[in-house]
């Protein structure tokens, strides 16, 4: 995306986000509760929308056991089996399951609440161990566990914030990150169940109206907030449909 102007004056979050859940609905909380549910929640399927992530899921519920012990003892047919719902590359996924079991029974006595005790970085840090957690993921996990310095964008909130005017969009996915980050500082929502609301609502609107390639600005309720959308070059390309 090029760089845009800068608004004079960015629209509050907490505008764009009383438009978004108006427009999309309360969003959906996941179904995992805690950082080891939510460790494998993350790692539950690939590339496939969030209903199948949940049967997945689910499906390591019933047929499997959440808990460490019962996924290093489960039939690795089942586990396959369940891999396979999860997209491509089934057998790299049973192969993190194992390792995301391994690396708790090892490091965490089995018991990875117990990183929620200690301080924020240091549980961060813990959590980047685990296949498919970077910081991004790692503070996601925690935010869902009641801990939120800040608010864990995924590349769809990212880029809804950045077209909407916060921060610059840069060549470098970090250096985008870090500015949107700057920009938002002192303007989140107090709380951990406000900002998990907001990093959902933005993700969703990433991956239904604000999408990477021809973003919808027609149907978009902050379309008169968005700088995106106030750009004579941006605005004549959009899709009319
Ligand atoms: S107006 Fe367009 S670019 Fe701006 S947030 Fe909405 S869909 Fe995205």
């Amino acid at each position: 995306m090029p760089n845009l102007p800068e608004l004079k004056t960015l629209p509050e979050l907490k505008t764009l986000m009383t438009r978004l859940q108006r427009h999309h609905g309360a969003p959906t909380v996941p179904p995992a509760k805690g950082p080891f549910e939510l460790v494998m929640w993350e790692n539950a399927c690939y590339l496939l929308p969030d209903d199948r992530r949940a049967a997945v899921f689910e499906g390591l519920r019933t047929q499997v056991g959440l808990n460490p012990s019962a996924i290093l003892n489960a039939d690795k047919a089942v586990l396959l089996a369940l891999a396979k719902m999860g997209g491509m590359r089934p057998e790299t996924r049973v192969f993190r399951w194992l390792e995301i079991a391994r690396i708790t029974m090892s490091e965490f006595e089995g018991n990875l609440d117990s990183i929620l005790k200690e301080p924020y970085n240091q549980a961060r840090k813990a959590l980047k161990q685990f296949p498919n957690i970077g910081d991004p993921g790692a503070e996601k996990i925690l935010l869902f566990c009641g801990s939120s310095p800040g608010l864990p964008l995924e590349w769809n909130g990212l880029r809804v914030l950045t077209r909407v005017g916060y921060g610059r969009s840069q060549k470098n996915y970090g250096a985008t990150y870090r500015s949107v980050q700057d920009s938002l500082r002192d303007k989140l929502p107090r709380g951990a169940a406000a900002i998990a609301r907001a990093h959902l609502l933005l993700r969703e609107h990433g991956q239904k109206i604000c999408r990477n390639k021809g973003p919808l600005c027609r149907e978009c309720p902050i379309e008169d907030l968005c700088l995106f959308a106030m750009s004579p070059r941006e605005r004549d390309v959009l899709p009319t449909h």
